[in-house]
């Protein structure tokens, strides 16, 4: 083993204790998107204890308070930023037996936030920075599960966020001006084969809160006087599942409503049905097409009942694309790490799952792969973290040796991938404009007096 790479590990080693804790701690205290604010308290502490200065979400004069911090670690040499970042938001998921409030890690972001704290304490020994050049910045950001849209709404009308995710409004805020490259691991529950394994990306996503309103009446002495939401909402899913076989496969298309519940008894008919859903995709294009012809269909269905809809679109996140040459590197020192046979990098792999990492890779290079170590379902009542060397420490010891390859040599590696990187967008500014195109809020099916019927299902 090099001099560097045994100095690099023997500091992550020395913090293995504080990054177990810091997972178990956040493991126990799930909080969903926008409240995390006891791991937002417990991290905020232990970042301040290492002596790092943080620039905090919930202390940015004209902007709203919510979870999430960054702070910078200058080398003292010029050079480009790599941000580092995890994430702070649990799931609602309330079968899970060790869910706390209804809320669990079940997508493991709780080893995520753990491993930057191991990189950040790792970080400070010393030696760390020799020979490197430019800034690590590392950033704990808030609400990457796009859910609970009632409650986001209602932030974004506060004035809280401008957005429902926490990378995106991270950007909008600002805190990533000036970064220049991206990474960040994920867990992943892929079993002992593969220690590390990445794909090239994932799908985009766009959030949808769908109202059906009807009229409520006695369901059994007066059904004739009601106009049924519930019926009318299972019959727009039924003609949205009607419209299945005219998405095309290169796009990966998904759809996934769930019906919010009816706010009555059995024996009133629902004069409400709220259905959340995404659609998600392999590129802005195909989403923006194909959410038109599901809001069509999802209008026409309140005509046929002759229910009143209203349809709240938002923009969510952008299709995730893994830089080629980035993740190369990043192979590299994983196979270094572990051993080849022990990771798996598959460049023409696209997960339809979405992250609002995509929403960064719109305008830099970056990487999000994955750590082994976690058991059961990704998002399911069976997962658990099962092996926190793996999936704690590997990550910070690979991320730790990524930072050092691109930024030593004058950060040569790091200046070498910014080059070749094509953003999709110019600026951050023209990809907010871009996504404006998924925000509507309007009543899709209005009835004229004459009895004509206009179905509005686009802006
Ligand atoms: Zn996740
Ligand atoms: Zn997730």
């Amino acid at each position: 083993m090099d001099n560097r790479k045994e100095l690099i590990i023997k500091a992550a080693e020395k913090h293995r204790q504080l990054t177990f804790d810091a997972e178990r701690y956040i493991w126990k205290h799930p909080q969903t998107g926008y409240t995390e604010w006891l791991a937002n308290e417990y991290l905020i502490e232990r970042f301040e204890t290492l002596g790092y200065e943080l620039i905090r979400a919930d202390r940015d004069p004209g902007y709203g308070k919510i979870p999430g911090f960054y702070t910078d670690i200058k080398t003292g040499r010029p050079g480009p930023t790599l941000c580092i970042m995890g994430e702070l938001d649990a799931l609602d998921i309330a079968n899970h037996p060790e869910s706390v409030n209804g809320m669990c890690h079940s997508c493991g972001h709780n080893a995520q936030a753990a491993t930057v704290l191991g990189i950040a304490a790792a970080l400070k020994e010393p030696g760390m920075l020799d020979g490197l050049s430019g800034t690590i910045r590392l950033m704990l950001v808030p609400a990457e599960e796009m859910i609970q849209l009632a409650f986001r709404n209602d932030l974004i009308k506060q004035g809280t966020v401008s957005y429902m995710g926490g990378k995106v409004e991270f950007m909008h805020r600002g805190y990533f001006d000036g970064v220049d490259l991206a990474m960040m691991v994920h867990q992943s529950s892929g079993g002992d084969r593969y220690d590390f394994v990445c794909g090239r990306g994932n799908n985009g996503c766009m959030a949808k809160t769908i109202t059906y309103k009807g009229k409520s009446s006695h369901a059994g002495g007066a059904p004739h006087l009601g106009i049924n939401a519930q019926y009318a909402a299972t019959l727009g899913i039924q003609a949205c599942n009607d419209l299945r076989e005219t998405l095309q496969e290169k796009d990966h298309i998904r759809f996934h409503p769930i019906l919010k519940g009816a706010n009555c008894a059995v024996n009133i008919i629902p004069d409400e049905m709220v259905i959340e859903s995404y659609v998600r995709g392999r590129t802005i294009e195909a989403m923006k097409r194909e959410n038109v012809k599901f809001n069509r269909a999802l209008a026409g269905a309140a005509a046929a009942i002759g229910c009143r809809l209203h349809i709240n679109d938002k923009p969510g996140y952008s299709p995730e694309i893994e830089d080629g040459m980035f993740m190369e590197l990043v192979e590299d020192v994983c196979r270094d790490l572990v051993g080849e046979d022990r990771v798996n990098f598959e460049y023409d792999s696209y997960s339809t799952g979405s992250s609002d990492f995509g929403d960064i890779t719109c305008v830099m290079p970056g990487v999000q792969f994955s750590t082994n170590g976690a058991t059961g379902t990704m998002h399911g009542i069976d997962l658990y973290l099962s092996d926190p060397e793996r999936l704690c420490m590997n990550a910070v010891k690979a991320q730790l040796l990524v930072a050092d390859r691109l930024l030593k040599d004058g950060a040569e590696k790091a200046k070498e991938i910014v080059a070749q990187y094509k953003p999709r967008y110019a600026s951050i500014k023209d990809f907010f404009e871009d996504i404006k195109a998924f925000d509507m809020d309007q009543e899709a099916v209005l009835y004229g007096e004459d009895g004509s019927i206009t179905l509005r299902f686009t802006k």
